[in-house]
């Protein structure tokens, strides 16, 4: 889209064609489907596009595995599908080995489903530590479950234009903390917190911690197993491309799985489900983290990403991915500061995740002028513009397209 980026400096508008023209995973992008009315896409960490062989898939699941196979097909392939593809999700994106992923419900129950496990793991334990920057969900779900369990929430309030420090967590850490509640990857900042540094601080105090994954799986390198963390639940419809509603994953470590019992006790989790027993029985490993009847057709898109993160490889997607937020961030600062835009995510990469939001006291009315030209960025109040930059299916031309307009719409009078 030369003219948009035209909009830009020119040397900036060269640099995004250059930067495409050295991109080795720049060929992946033909793998999604590109309507044309879409000028350029910033909300993969939302709701990223589909793939082309999602639609492939779906139609053949409905024709031949549902179609043809009908109920036989749970035997032959169903029943593993939630542990089968949680184990490809673990070795491809989540640094897990097998036996620890599984696939269902939604983040917010399985973010339920998990922290009441936890608190039931550290009777006597009378502290949760969370903080106020936290996606709203992971609050709400904390502040009722303490509720439920008769705890209370010991609230970090980080700086919000980076995220929670391992030295507010340490504050707040005793032999009073049953676990701890964190985001990787802040959903508004971007910030990358010390998963490492945090977990082991956590454990020295005899707590457990559960990440939420959400903004940090396929974008970033995440090492559950290496930072031996305890819990983590995430979302598959943003940087894992499932598509809307699909199912979340929860990871339990191994060495955990044998002494937490999840509370929606449903009959899929049941150590022999069809013997259809008069009491509830937790299958053993990672079944017992299941519920209900595992949503087959939710996760057939996140099947597709799967293989084609596990193809590309995370260490390119995350170079990819540090690449776009920093030509985001130059243009920023060369092109948009003049009027009056500032970076609210941190400039250090090393700490900075898949997206970047750029603030601006008219951003509300700027984004909704750019949803009507079909550039489609996000809106996070009060002030922010979140760039979600999808590694395999956003190019530097279109990033550098969306800025043009965005740059065209501030400086019109808005
Ligand atoms: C997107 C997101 C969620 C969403 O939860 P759902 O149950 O899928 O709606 C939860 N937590 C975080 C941090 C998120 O970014």
């Amino acid at each position: 889209m030369p003219s948009d980026a035209a909009a830009l400096p020119r040397e900036l508008a060269e640099l995004a064609t250059e930067l495409d023209a050295g991109d080795p995973l720049a060929a992946y992008r033909d793998e999604f489907i590109l309507p044309a009315g879409v000028i350029a896409y910033l909300d993969g960490n939302s709701l990223g596009r589909p793939l082309k062989a999602t639609r492939e898939r779906l139609a053949h699941l409905v024709e031949h595995e549902w179609g043809e196979r009908l109920i036989r097909a749970w035997d032959e392939a169903w029943m593993d599908r939630p542990l089968a593809l949680g184990d490809q999700l673990g070795r491809a994106v989540l640094g897990a080995a097998a036996g620890q992923v599984m696939i269902g419900d939604s983040t917010t129950v399985m973010l339920y489903k998990l922290t009441r496990a936890a608190l039931e793991a550290r009777p006597g334990r009378a502290e949760i530590i969370a903080d106020t920057e936290n996606f709203p969900t992971d609050r709400y779900i904390l502040d009722a479950v303490a509720r439920e369990s008769g705890r209370v929430i010991r609230w970090i309030e980080p700086d919000p234009a980076s995220g929670v420090r391992l030295a507010e967590v340490e504050a707040l850490l005793s032999e009073r903390t049953a676990l701890v509640l964190l985001s990787h990857v802040a959903y508004k900042s971007a910030y990358i917190a010390d998963l490492p540094g945090i977990t082991r601080a956590a454990h020295e105090s005899g707590a457990l911690v559960l990440w939420d994954l959400c903004h940090a799986a396929g974008a970033v390198d995440v090492a559950l197993d290496a930072g031996d963390v305890d819990l983590a639940a995430g979302c598959s419809y943003k940087f894992l491309n499932g598509g809307p509603g699909a199912p979340a994953f929860g990871y339990v470590a191994a060495r955990l799985q044998g002494e937490l019992t999840q509370p929606i006790s449903g009959w899929m989790g049941h150590a022999d489900p069809f013997a259809m027993g008069p009491g509830y029985v937790p299958a053993a490993g990672m079944r017992r983290f299941i519920s209900g009847t595992p949503p087959i057709l939710g996760m057939a898109p996140v099947q597709d990403m799967v293989r084609l993160i596990e193809k590309a490889g995370l260490p390119a997607i995350r170079a990819k991915s540090v690449a776009l937020t920093e030509y985001a961030i130059r243009v920023a600062d060369e092109a948009l500061a003049p009027l009056g835009v500032t970076v609210a995510s941190p400039r250090d990469p090393a700490v900075r995740g898949g997206h970047v939001t750029l603030d601006h006291p008219r951003m509300k009315e700027a984004v909704a002028e750019l949803w009507r030209r079909g550039v489609i960025p996000d809106f996070r109040p009060p002030r922010g513009l979140r760039a979600g930059l999808s590694p395999l299916s956003t190019s530097f031309a279109e990033l550098a397209t969306a800025l043009a307009h965005l740059r065209q719409v501030l400086t019109a009078d808005l």
